[in-house]
């Protein structure tokens, strides 16, 4: 597949459509408004600008020169694989995958999703072709990290989740785990509890945020700290990942710190607002 559409050029959109123009395909990325769309390409510049000046890449104009950034869906026609990444938001999702049910032509084109926890099944079951849909995880950022989680639904033919796999791993050079189609998958079922851990220790006055995060560091050997990471990740998008893990399985680890509510109600939502667990620039 070497036609690739991107829904959404945030930081996980933007790293997607970077790496797939870097393993030399043709990307369109379609966001929702002029300004997300100027938002997008500033991201893609400043992120390809640093890989040219470390030397990963030759040219940040020549991969720049195969991403497209519109906000008109119907750009994505003649795509042969799609990856959604909006806002974690099912309604949005929903609305997002009927539109492009009707938009993308090509017979055998893959609807993908890169949701970090509503079911693909959801996604599926609104469109003609519930076969084509699939769960293509990337992780944050999407340039540096190796791992991507494969997650057909009960739906998903295995022919979709055959050249998904092949697309991950011999077009952009990932590499695949696969997991069922269950809230979380398998490293957010993992990660965000511990995450969701280390956020109640420092609301409860235990221990500073630094100190959580340097004892992760020098004790376990983590390359950052819970804290850092959930700032990384982005706060919203940490207590949008919890609840959903809460409404699938009802146990309190998964429940979302009233902290955490608190922050994201006040829009410190980590590094992307400049100020969460930590102040940034
Ligand atoms: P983000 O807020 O940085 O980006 C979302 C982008 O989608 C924004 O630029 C917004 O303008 C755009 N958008 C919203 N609605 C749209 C629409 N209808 N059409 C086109 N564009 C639209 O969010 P993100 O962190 O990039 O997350 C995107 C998705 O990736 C989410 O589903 C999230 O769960 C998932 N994800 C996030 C991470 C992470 O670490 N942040 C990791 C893996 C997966």
């Amino acid at each position: 597949m070497k036609n690739v559409g991107v829904v959404g050029g945030g930081l996980m959109g933007s790293g997607i459509a970077e790496v797939s123009a870097r393993a030399g395909q043709d990307v369109v990325v379609v966001e929702s408004s002029d300004d997300a769309a100027k938002a997008a390409l500033g991201r893609l510049e400043k992120s390809l600008q640093r890989a040219e000046s470390k030397g990963k890449i030759d040219s940040a104009d020549a991969v720049l020169a195969r991403i497209q950034v519109v906000t008109d869906l119907d750009a994505l026609a003649d795509r042969e694989v799609v990856v959604e990444a909006i806002v974690e938001d099912e309604t949005a999702k929903v609305e997002l995958f009927k539109r492009l049910d009707t938009v993308v032509s090509a017979p055998d084109a893959i609807l993908a999703s890169n949701t970090s926890s509503i079911p693909i099944m959801k996604l599926g079951v609104v469109t003609s072709r519930p076969t084509q849909v699939i769960g293509i995880h990337f992780f944050n950022p999407v340039p540096v990290l190796q791992l991507v989680e494969l997650v057909p639904s009960l739906l998903t033919s295995a022919d979709t989740t055959a050249r998904s796999r092949a697309w991950v791993q011999d077009g952009l050079g990932k590499q695949a785990i696969d997991c069922q189609d269950r809230a979380g998958f398998v490293v957010n079922s993992l990660l965000i509890p511990f995450i969701l851990s280390a956020i109640r220790m420092y609301e409860s006055g235990f221990a500073s945020a630094e100190d959580i995060d340097r004892g992760l560091v020098l004790g376990a050997a983590h390359p950052q700290g819970p804290l850092a990471l959930a700032d990384l990740i982005g706060l919203d998008t940490t207590k949008a990942v919890a609840e959903s893990l809460y409404e699938e399985f009802k146990e309190p680890l998964y429940a979302a710190p009233p902290l955490l509510q608190r922050m994201v109600d006040a829009g410190l939502l980590g590094r992307k607002t400049g100020r969460g667990f930590y102040t940034y620039g």
